[in-house]
């Protein structure tokens, strides 16, 4: 076997954390992440299959130093060979996360834990039933809040991703943010972004600094050391917290100096970057039994500096003219 690399793209990042999405097929249909349009998932011949999974990650892991795997989708639970493909992946020695909606994770809490699986993040932007159903275009609140609460009492690492889009859910923060103070969770509040298809508008982000003052209006809150790579600035609002809270201000104040991402789609491409439109074809390559050494390398040397080339400050930001998939076809 040969000696790994770093994966370093041309402004000395270095890239260890793959987000692996493994399907753009979910039981919901959150209204800032399916496109407007009537939706196709990809069908399953162009998806990678377990096996190739494991093989296009052992590449990643063995040759290039990768030691950290969070799989997304999509929502990856509703893949049928889910399992196979977490126990192959469990096999690579990378510490492995997974996004999820939350909704089946009670059919795979021995599964996680067999496979050494610790950080779940789970999405739920509102704690109203209503709401709820109104973002995801389903009545599943209660399913997902008990399994929130079980994948606690089972001592995950529970980080909760709450997007943030004005005139939906900001007034719920402090009701999120209290949960920080009897439960030892992240809670994570994501300012909205623009995807293929997804109706952004700058004046439905809630930057994260209104988000910080609203916060203040509601507690007395603290600093907390964040760590090398940490996409979230987190605080705690007081010493008895277990818990903290987090935010995560993409849009207004970008933290792509410290990237250490790349993303893979579940028909197999490489992207260098959430927001950039280059993709890079491994699925392609590895069924033609061509190897993926020099595509991946290619791939990280062409990163763009910031947000794929494609905008800067929000203020410009033109959703129409942005070149990407949807956010359900990256994976988040
Ligand atoms: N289905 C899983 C879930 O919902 O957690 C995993 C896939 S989802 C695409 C991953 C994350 O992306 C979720 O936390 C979701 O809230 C977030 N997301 C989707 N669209 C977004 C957008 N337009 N802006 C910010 N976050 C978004
Ligand atoms: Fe599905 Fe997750 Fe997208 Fe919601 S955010 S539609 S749960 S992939």
């Amino acid at each position: 076997m040969t000696k790994p690399t770093d994966l370093l793209d041309s402004f000395g990042r270095k890239h260890d954390y793959l987000r692996l999405s493994i399907t753009d097929s979910c039981n919901f249909r959150c209204l800032y992440c399916m496109p407007d349009e009537p939706f196709k998932s990809t069908p399953s011949i162009e998806l990678m299959k377990s096996q190739e999974i494991f093989e296009i990650s052992k590449i990643f892991v063995q040759q290039f130093n990768i030691n950290k795997i969070r799989i997304t989708g999509g929502e990856p639970l509703v893949r049928n060979d889910f399992e196979t493909i977490i126990q192959q992946i469990s096999t690579l020695g990378a510490s492995i996360g997974i996004t999820t909606n939350g909704v089946l994770l009670h059919k795979y809490f021995d599964l996680f834990k067999k496979c050494g699986v610790r950080n779940l993040n789970i999405s739920i932007d509102s704690l109203d039933r209503e709401k709820f159903k109104y973002i995801t275009k389903r009545d599943l609140f209660q399913t997902v809040w008990d399994n929130i609460k079980e994948s606690i009492k089972r001592g995950f690492n529970v980080k909760l991703n709450v997007v943030v889009m004005r005139g939906f859910n900001e007034d719920e923060i402090p009701e999120f943010i209290a949960l920080s103070h009897h439960y030892p969770i992240e809670l994570r509040f994501i300012e909205f972004m623009p995807f293929t298809g997804n109706s952004w508008e700058k004046n439905k982000v809630i930057p994260i600094s209104e988000m910080l003052t609203l916060v203040a209006e509601h507690f007395t809150f603290e600093k907390v050391e964040d760590h090398k790579n940490d996409t979230s600035r987190k605080y705690r609002i007081d010493a008895e917290s277990k818990g903290v809270f987090g935010l995560i201000s993409t849009m207004s104040n970008s933290f792509c100096a410290g990237c250490n991402r790349i993303r893979i789609t579940s028909d197999g491409k490489m992207k260098n970057c959430l927001f950039g439109a280059d993709e890079f074809d491994l699925l392609k390559s590895f069924r033609n039994n061509e190897s993926l050494t020099e595509l991946i390398k290619l791939g990280i040397i062409k990163k763009h500096k910031e947000k794929g080339g494609q905008f800067s400050e929000m203020e410009n930001v033109n959703n129409q003219k942005i070149i990407n998939r949807s956010m359900i076809k990256i994976g988040g």
